[in-house]
C-alpha cells in the first residue's frame, strides 16, 4: 500500500524543499540529504511506485524504460559517465529501504569500495 504522506511524494509535490538535478514531467532526480559519496543523487519516477517490484510490475513499458533512460541522462549530466559510477536501490525490509517510494542512488565522484553492503 502506498503511503501518499512519504517524504519522497512530499518532494515530488513540492511540499519539502531538495536540491534538483533534473526534472521532468515524469521523473525528478535531486541530491541525497546524507550524501554516502562525493555525488550522491537520488532518482524517482513521479507515479505512486512503493518499490522497484511495484514500480515495474505496474507501470506500462514507456514510463519503466523511460525513467531508466533518464538515469543515464542524469549520469551523462553529472559527468561521470566516463570516471564510474554506482546505483543502487534498496528494497523493503532486507534491503534497507527507508523512503517507501521507489527510487534509486547515484552513487560516483570518488572511488567506491569493493564490497556493496
Ligand atoms: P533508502 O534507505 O530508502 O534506500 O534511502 C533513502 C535515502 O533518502 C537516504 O539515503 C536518505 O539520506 C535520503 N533522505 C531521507 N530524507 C531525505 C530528505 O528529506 N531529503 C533528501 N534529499 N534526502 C533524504
Amino acid at each position: 500500500m502506498y503511503d501518499n504522506d512519504n517524504i519522497f511524494a512530499k518532494i515530488i509535490k513540492g511540499q519539502i524543499p531538495c536540491k534538483k538535478v533534473y526534472e521532468d514531467d515524469d521523473v525528478l532526480f535531486f541530491e541525497d540529504i546524507n550524501p554516502a559519496s562525493k555525488i550522491h543523487v537520488l532518482g524517482v519516477p513521479k507515479v505512486k511506485c512503493v518499490d522497484f517490484s511495484d514500480f515495474v510490475n505496474n507501470n506500462n513499458k514507456d514510463i519503466v524504460d523511460n525513467f531508466f533512460k533518464k538515469i543515464n541522462v542524469v549520469i551523462e549530466k553529472l559527468g561521470i559517465k566516463d570516471s564510474g559510477y554506482r546505483i543502487i536501490s534498496n528494497s523493503g525490509s532486507d534491503g534497507g529501504q527507508e523512503v517507501p517510494h521507489f527510487h534509486v542512488h547515484i552513487l560516483g565522484g570518488e572511488k567506491m569500495g569493493s564490497k556493496i553492503k
